[in-house]
């Protein structure tokens, strides 16, 4: 069976099995990662992402060696697996939970990004981490990694859409034309004017502006006790990059919507008149998740309809109205934790990506569980993770020595960025 093959076989099987597949959502989840590399408009290969193009900062993988393009499965299993034996401890290779099964299957941590990258900090002995996710959760692993730690992304384009949409000289502007409008003097109970907080799907050099601004990182696990943190400091917060989590959270918390403003990085003042700063208690940068904005609030109604009874769960990065319409909201750990704390066979309708809910319903088949979105539509980006690409910068090291695709954060950006995830550590509810 040759490889490539694999996201159609995939499809196949829930179509039959599945309550609520039916196909996916582009014809080119059969062809590998590398026929989109280098194209003249590159975008996000095959997927909910694939219609965002990548902007021109966004880094680029060249061709791999015809022999690993070229390999079935059977023989891109075996170099894989005799690089793990060869390398032993040297070697740790780390899966996120939206990883597709044929890179996942190798993973000795499979998690969430944060999660991925303290199990990489708690292995000392590994020279190498390969990081089979998106280029901030590689970079986040090269942040909390020790210097004689080499983190690699095998598929140096596996970026994320939503990190994308916030880079560190728009993030700049806005501030600067927040500082115009609201001042940088803190106000008679010593708190500033903006905390900046950025979700961890950012990349480093957004976090280190977070620790140079007096600002902190979130993750979807976190993010209301990292707000409660930020209120304390501050008389409003800016979020990025991505809007849906910082409304479900801010909302969740008693913000009233009006004083979450949008901030449109191509419009001045973010396309919001002075008073709408002034008033503003969370600032959202425009950003989204093209996953989980495919997720609507006719899928959860239709759920309800197949199923009573069923227990439906989103990610918050989906759609207020969708997180609103959903039984439970919470990130990739709550959704695995819910599902495995239920006692009784349950109906779960999950709203977050394929791969994720697919190894769950295998992990769990005493529950029915199934994606509500009825297109079989991963993250374009984690599709760019493919066992050739995993062979090959895992070949390169064990053979020569050589470190291929290697995920650096320099020094500059670095300190200030660990200064924002100790924050986020030190943060308590
Ligand atoms: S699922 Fe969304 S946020 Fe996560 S890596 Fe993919 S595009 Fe980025």
């Amino acid at each position: 069976m040759a490889s490539t093959n694999t996201i159609e076989l995939i499809t196949r099987e829930e179509a039959q099995t599945r309550p609520a597949a039916a196909g996916s959502c582009s014809p080119d989840l059969v062809k590998a990662p590398w026929n989109f590399d280098g194209g003249a408009t590159p975008a996000y290969g095959p997927g909910a992402s694939m219609a965002d193009i990548a902007p021109a900062a966004t880094p680029r993988q060249g061709q791999i060696p015809e022999e690993y393009r070229l390999a079935g499965d059977d023989e891109l299993h075996a170099k894989i697996m005799a690089v793990k034996e060869k390398l032993g401890e040297k070697l740790v290779v780390l899966g996120h939970f939206y990883q597709r099964d044929e890179v996942v299957r190798y993973a000795d941590f499979v998690g969430d990004s944060f999660q991925l990258a303290r199990a990489a900090k708690e292995k000392p002995e590994a020279e190498i981490i390969v990081f089979c996710g998106v280029h901030f959760m590689a970079e986040t692993a090269d942040l909390l990694s020790g210097a004689d730690q080499s983190v690699i992304l095998p598929n140096l384009a596996a970026g994320c859409s939503m990190a994308d949409m916030a880079d560190i000289d728009s993030v700049q502007a806005c501030w600067d034309q927040l500082t115009d409008v609201l001042g940088s003097e803190p106000d008679e109970d010593g708190r500033l004017p903006v905390i900046p907080v950025t979700y961890m799907n950012s990349s480093a050099a957004l976090k280190g502006f977070c620790g140079e601004n007096g600002g902190i990182v979130c993750t979807s696990s976190n993010a209301a006790t990292v707000l409660e943190w930020a209120f304390e400091r501050g008389q409003r917060v800016l979020f990025f990059p991505d809007q849906h989590l910082g409304r479900n959270t801010a909302k969740a918390m008693g913000v009233p919507l009006e004083q979450m403003p949008m901030w449109n990085p191509r419009k001045p003042l973010g396309g919001n008149d002075e008073q709408a700063l002034q008033d503003s208690r969370v600032i959202l940068w425009h950003g989204f998740c093209s996953v989980h904005k495919r997720f609507t609030v006719d899928q959860i109604e239709k759920a309800r309809s197949d199923y009573p009874g069923v227990r439906v769960i989103v990610h918050p990065e989906c759609p207020m109205p969708v997180v609103d319409a959903a039984d439970e909201a919470g990130s990739t750990d709550y959704i695995r934790k819910a599902i495995d704390a239920a006692t009784e066979p349950t109906v779960f309708a999950i709203g977050t990506e394929i791969n994720m809910v697919n190894r769950l319903a295998a992990e769990y088949p005493q529950h029915t569980i199934f994606c509500l979105d009825p297109v079989v539509c991963p993250c374009s980006t984690m599709y760019r993770i493919h066992p050739g690409y995993l062979a090959w910068v895992l070949e390169a090291y064990a053979e020569r020595g050589e470190v291929l695709n290697q995920i650096t954060v320099e020094d500059n950006v670095a300190v200030p960025a660990r200064v924002a995830l100790e924050r986020m550590l030190a943060a308590k509810p």
